[in-house]
């Protein structure tokens, strides 16, 4: 495997991005090219990066003294607008005698041939997601002719029809689930009722992370984060958007987890960089694998604790390079860990994963050498805890561990000694169970390492030799997604090898 530096995707994004999509993208089963590629390459230049000029604020009204004369950058500023709005006007009753609807809320207006009744009930969504996407991404830049941010879609079950009627331009690239352009998206109707609005939902998201012109945030990102909004949980007359799937039952046709657990089960875990590099070839080529790659990857970001701030930074840059160099430099202080985190939420993903009980517990200060034996209590409630010890590879440590814990889980509570319970197993392993860990590699380490967390079976208590130095860790084993009810500590007894 190559040692490619975290986040390295700048070089390769634009490359990828610059030339992506116009053909041999026809088998993406979620969709038929990157997000608006062709209208990225005509745009994404450096030059056009650039020069595109930047909104300036505008001034303080009595927040100074009035200058006598006019300041000439002020002069300067001028308003930024997005770009016309050239979306198909057309005539409803002609439409209508075909058999397609109109459907029209404040964000979206919707043509259809599906059922009406359930058609009726998609613009509302959308503007409900709209307010999400605003609250994240900041509002759309103004329009020149004042009016709101509105978007056209076109959700197709009999595509001649439409073909008919003139609403799939002849140069729109073909499309298997969905396509987006400016401010309109076309889509096939979909089998299930939560996958047609999650469809919708994410269709939108890139019209409106991308109607400002210029060089855009890379696929994983672009398509990472249709899917994180368009993953939605409704609740009588909510609406929630972003939210992680709790059970399969109320997002049929997503999969998404599934996949992921399919992949790390076939041996193809993807590290970050390798996620992050992930470009239209491989969207191409994998059907909705580097979808559900990508959704994860900005799931993970967007919701730990120790990451989601930066994450959200990201956000403010869609347009120009800003975005490449943080995507680079933000996550630059503790790549090690990020990566040893990453890789126990891909390996463990599950429905209802506890983003907060999962962030691993690290020591405040540095670790340090062990000089005589170490007494700790490992949480049952947390993921994995820093003995705030570094370990030495190829050399024996002696770990003994007492006491018990409760796993509050359903239907009924287990109390489980450090050996764990052998009739329930979480990741291969019986719940309960201490585990030992290595957080591979120093806090300042540059380069990725391959195998960033060694994890080892403890148990009651065993003689362990690492193949790694790092930073000594401890768990109580259990799922992903059952960790924070948890209750009581495993005492841990740990006897350096005598120098
Ligand atoms: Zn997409």
């Amino acid at each position: 495997m190559s040692r490619l530096p975290l986040l390295n995707l700048i070089f390769i994004q634009l490359l990828f991005i610059g030339c992506g999509g116009k053909d041999g993208t026809t088998n993406i089963d979620q969709e038929s090219r990157t997000p608006d590629s062709e209208w990225v390459e005509d745009n994404a230049t450096d030059e056009d990066a650039s020069t595109i000029p930047k909104v300036a604020p505008f001034p303080q009204s009595g927040a100074a003294i009035v200058p006598a004369e006019p300041d000439p950058v002020v002069a300067q500023i001028e308003t930024i607008y997005r770009p016309d709005d050239t979306r198909m006007q057309p005539d409803e009753y002609k439409l209508k005698e075909l058999g397609i609807n109109k459907y029209e809320s404040k964000r979206l207006i919707l043509f259809s041939d599906i059922d009406p009744d359930i058609a009726k009930t998609l613009p509302p969504v959308i503007d409900r997601a709209y307010e999400s996407l605003v609250a994240y991404f900041g509002p759309p830049l103004p329009a020149r002719s004042g009016a709101d941010f509105q978007i056209t879609g076109y959700l197709i079950k009999d595509r001649d029809r439409f073909v008919t009627a003139g609403l799939v331009p002849v140069n729109l690239p073909f499309f298997s689930h969905g396509q987006h352009r400016g401010q309109e998206f076309w889509m096939y109707e979909q089998e299930y009722d939560y996958y047609r609005r999650h469809l919708l939902i994410h269709e939108v998201t890139h019209c409106f992370m991308l109607i400002e012109p210029g060089l855009h945030p890379p696929m994983w990102y672009l398509e990472g984060m249709a899917e994180l909004f368009a993953t939605h949980r409704t609740l009588e007359d909510k609406i929630e958007f972003a939210v992680m799937p709790e059970d399969s039952k109320a997002y049929i046709g997503l999969s998404r987890i599934e996949m992921i657990q399919k992949e790390i089960a076939a041996g193809r875990m993807l590290n970050i960089d390798q996620v992050t590099n992930l470009g239209p070839a491989e969207f191409a080529a994998s059907r909705s694998i580097p979808y559900a790659w990508s959704w994860a990857i900005c799931k993970f970001l967007d919701r730990h604790p120790r990451y989601q701030s930066r994450f959200r930074e990201l956000g403010q840059h869609l347009v120009g390079r800003e975005f490449f160099r943080l995507a680079e430099t933000l996550f630059e202080p503790d790549k090690s860990l990020l990566a040893a985190e990453w890789d126990q939420f891909a390996r463990g993903i599950e429905y209802g994963w506890e983003f907060e009980a999962n962030a691993f517990e690290i020591a405040g200060n540095d670790p340090v050498a062990f000089t005589d034996s170490l007494s700790i209590d490992v949480t049952a409630s947390r993921s994995w805890q820093s003995s705030g010890r570094i370990v030495e590879a190829g050399v024996p440590y002696t770990i003994t561990a007492s006491r018990t814990v409760t796993l509050a889980n359903a239907p009924k509570p287990w109390v489980s000694e450090p050996q764990g319970i052998s009739i329930r197993y979480a990741n291969g392993r019986p719940i309960g169970r201490l585990l030992v860990g290595v957080l591979v590699g120093d806090r300042n380490q540059k380069e990725l390492i391959e195998t960033p967390f060694e994890v080892h079976d403890c148990g009651n208590g065993d003689v362990i030799r690492f193949a790694n130095r790092g930073q000594l860790m401890f768990s109580v084993n259990d799922f992903g997604s059952e960790r924070s009810d948890n209750r009581g500590a495993y005492q841990v007894k740990v006897i350096p090898p005598t120098p």
